[in-house]
């Protein structure tokens, strides 16, 4: 497998895993949710960005503290020197990681750059502890801090891994090259596991936080854009998708197929069977649209008894056939009333838009309730 297809592979399979484990996103509430997993996403993305914010505020307050505790060192005596350059490259880091922060908002690629920050710093300061002979104590600090903010601000919600291996690696590397004793090597392990619990922990209650709202935010949308007795949309939920649909289907130049159906004589049905036995027609009715219209069109209950339903990449004829088709289904459902529906017809062309479509449509509707209904009118663009 060639190198970019393995990277690939590593960073689906492992940032998937790690995804769903560590944001508390599961594949059952994904399940639960209806599959809608890119807009779970676009939605946690957006959440954690917003959240981006206020650590990246905490970081200006961190930075502040560290150059206030270093800049106190400078009134004690020289021998703290090594101290105030220690938090001095804390400061610099935390007020980089600011400003890095800004920009990597702004970057396309901004999760590999922040892992290049976050393991360039690490090698620095480890590279300055040797150089100056620091005791590693005074690192720990700042490394153990670079790992939290690190994971916390991580851009991508995917491979959460990168900036723990960014900040470890590095990191271990120099205990390696100082030939730390292993009691160091064993605290700082604990410090920087201690340092990644914690960060994981605040992301993961986070993203379950935005994933309540999430779900919280599409049941109410739910609710505003779908008809409880059918579960089919309602005018709302018809209007934002239609039009929707129209655009989509106008910008791949093809016609839009309306039709407006109605349930003959329903008002008899009321009347002598009663409001539930009306109801259950409705939804049956509802069903054998759905059922009989191919997967890619939309359906929506515009009224009592009243069905709209929109088929992109149709021609009138195809139109005309397919009502027919509707209807005929519905005229032979099994049911102790019997069901039938007229149906107006209507494409849009040219000019047409989805609501002079429509217009048509209603007009043909009651054209086919005037001819005797149970039957399929459809808009020539003649009359
Ligand atoms: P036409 O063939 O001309 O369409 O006659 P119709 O009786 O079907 O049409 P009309 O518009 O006169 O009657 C519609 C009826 O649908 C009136 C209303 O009481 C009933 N209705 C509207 N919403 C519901 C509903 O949710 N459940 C039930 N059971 N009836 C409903
Ligand atoms: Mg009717
Ligand atoms: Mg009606």
């Amino acid at each position: 497998m060639p190198a970019k297809e393995w990277f690939g592979f590593f960073t689906q399979w492992g940032g998937g895993a790690a995804t769903r484990g560590f944001m508390g996103v599961t594949a059952y509430q994904r399940w639960w949710l209806g599959d809608t997993q890119s807009d779970v996403e676009q939605f946690l993305k957006e959440e954690f960005a917003e959240s981006g914010k206020t650590i990246h505020k905490l970081l200006w307050v961190g930075a502040a503290l560290f150059f206030l505790r270093g800049t106190l060192e400078l009134l004690t005596p020289i021998h703290y020197w090594n101290d105030f350059v220690v938090r001095a490259i804390g400061t610099g880091w935390l007020v980089g990681l600011c400003v890095f922060y800004s920009a990597i908002t702004k970057m396309v690629h901004k999760s590999a750059v922040y892992g290049v920050y976050l393991t360039t710093f690490v090698s620095l300061v480890g590279y300055l502890g040797l150089q100056h002979n620091f005791h590693i104590g005074y690192l720990a600090v700042p490394i153990v801090l670079c790992l939290a903010f690190g994971v916390l601000t991580w851009p991508s919600l995917h491979g959460i891994y990168w900036p723990i291996l960014a900040v470890v690696v590095p990191c271990a590397t120099m205990l390696v090259l100082i030939h730390a004793t292993t009691i160091d090597k064993t605290v700082y392990a604990f410090y920087l596991m201690v340092g990644a619990f914690f960060a994981i922990m605040v992301r993961r209650s986070r993203m379950r936080t935005a994933f309540t709202l999430f779900v919280f935010r599409q049941k109410l949308h739910n609710q505003t854009t779908h008809d409880p007795l059918t579960g089919l949309l309602n005018r709302t939920g018809w209007k934002e998708q239609s039009s929707e649909l129209y655009t989509k289907c106008t910008a791949a130049g093809q016609p839009l197929m309306v039709a407006f159906i109605d349930i003959d004589h329903f008002k008899k049905v009321n009347d002598v069977h009663g409001h539930n036995v009306g109801d259950e027609v409705i939804t049956t009715t509802a069903q054998k649209i759905v059922e009989t219209l191919p997967a890619r069109s939309l359906v929506a209950r515009f009224g009592g008894e009243e069905f709209i339903a929109a088929v992109p990449n149709m021609t009138p004829e195809q139109s005309v056939r397919l009502a027919e088709y509707v209807r005929t289904n519905i005229e032979q459902i099994h049911h102790p009333v019997p069901i039938t529906v007229s149906i107006g017809v209507s494409v849009t062309r040219g000019e047409k838009g989805i609501s002079e479509t429509m217009h048509a449509a209603d007009m043909f509707l009651l054209r086919a309730k005037e001819q005797g209904r149970n039957r399929t009118c459809l808009d020539t663009g003649l009359a």
